[in-house]
């Protein structure tokens, strides 16, 4: 089992391979290597987010990552900013 990713072990072992980010989308998810100027990471970020919100795994996408404590990108439609409000909410 210390093969296999996290998200493998936590959600089951296929959610990724029906997730919309897939391929050449996944640029919208993450941060540029370079600086990115606020309406620049709000563009990316909407584009990440039109496709999480047709995506047939956002709950175990979600899930993952406020388990596995994803820092960075959109998972599941939230930012990294989003994820840590919720999991405040949630733990109170
Ligand atoms: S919810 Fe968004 S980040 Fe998660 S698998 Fe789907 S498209 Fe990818």
């Amino acid at each position: 089992m210390t093969d296999r990713e996290p998200s493998q072990r936590l959600e089951g072992p296929d959610w990724r391979s029906r997730a919309n980010c897939c391929g050449t989308n996944a640029v919208y998810f993450f941060a540029p290597s370079h600086f990115e100027r606020k309406p620049e990471k709000d563009l990316r970020e909407a584009q990440a987010r039109a496709l999480c919100a047709a995506c047939p795994v956002r709950g175990e996408c979600l899930s993952y990552a406020l388990r596995a404590g994803e820092s960075h990108g959109i998972w599941g439609g939230m930012n990294e900013l989003q994820r840590a409000r919720l999991r405040r909410r949630v733990s109170v």
